[in-house]
């Protein structure tokens, strides 16, 4: 291929808007994502990161625009048919079933495998414990992907590991339906900031490992920083910045967005 050439994007948003009454969440939003990127989608508060993850993820229907995923339309499907496509996520407020084992969380995340309905499962019990069996083994390596600990113990209940691993849980969930994209939103919430660090080299772990894998994490700067290819800024629904990090950190428009919002630039 030549060098020059851009590849096609595996992401690409034209124009896409998101109105919630009068207000633009996104505003004619442009961008691309390449395959195997690890971008860094910024912004402060309110400037329309959630919504942006709500809309590819067919949450939201958009109010305008397109959306396309390897090349096909996918605005306006829902978001077990996007899913299915290969784009995956974990949200800002965790979403595990605290009472059930890691292993019963994951599997939620693996439903598109496991669509046999009850007559099978019962009537073709050997089938059923051989892909049980591979079910346990796909979490087992996806686990300790991570950790040892999480791989050793999956049978126990989620409720009992503290928030990093609650954490690393969810991006287990959201990767082991094998997706082509993950969208991470703000993975490290309510964490310490040893916490943080400790994710983000699990993160850049994940990324290494499985090479195909394209993920757009949302953040605070600090964090982006050490992790990402390239950074996208938001502010009011608009990108205000698009280009590395340290173009970013330095661009006006980028700094008057945080001081003009709640300062918490860098
Ligand atoms: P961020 O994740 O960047 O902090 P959000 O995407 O959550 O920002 O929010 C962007 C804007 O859209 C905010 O002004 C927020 O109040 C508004 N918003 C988000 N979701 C909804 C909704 N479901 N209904 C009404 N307004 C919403
Ligand atoms: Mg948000």
């Amino acid at each position: 291929m030549n060098p020059n050439t851009k590849p096609t994007p595996l992401l690409s948003c034209e124009g896409l808007s998101m109105h919630f009454g009068g207000l633009a969440a996104l505003d004619h939003l442009d961008l691309d994502v390449n395959p195997g990127e690890i971008l860094g989608l910024l912004g402060p508060n309110g400037s329309g990161k959630t919504t942006f993850f709500n809309v590819i993820t067919g949450i939201y229907r958009p109010s305008g625009g397109r959306v396309r995923f390897e090349g096909r339309d996918i605005q306006g499907l829902g978001p077990q048919a996007i899913n299915r496509r290969g784009i995956a996520r974990t949200f800002q407020r965790s979403r595990l079933c605290l009472e059930l084992s890691i292993f019963d969380n994951l599997m939620i995340g693996d439903h598109n495998r496991l669509n046999h309905g009850l007559i099978f499962n019962l009537f073709q019990r050997r089938r059923f414990t051989r892909e049980l069996e591979g079910h346990i083994e796909r979490a087992r390596r996806m686990l300790a992907t991570f950790s040892t600990t999480l791989a050793d113990n999956m049978f126990v209940d989620v409720g009992s590991f503290p928030m990093i691993d609650r954490r690393r849980i969810e991006i287990c969930r959201a990767l082991i339906g094998g997706p082509r994209l993950l969208l991470l939103d703000e993975p490290s919430a309510g964490m310490t900031h040893e916490e943080t660090r400790q994710l983000m080299i699990d993160i850049i772990g994940v990324a290494r490992q499985s090479q195909d894998v394209t993920i757009i994490i949302e953040h605070e700067m600090n964090v982006i920083r050490r992790i990402t290819d390239r950074c996208v800024v938001l502010n009011f629904g608009r990108k205000i910045f698009e280009g590395a990090y340290d173009e970013m950190v330095r661009h006006p428009d980028v700094q008057e967005a945080y001081l003009g919002g709640k300062g918490e630039a860098a």
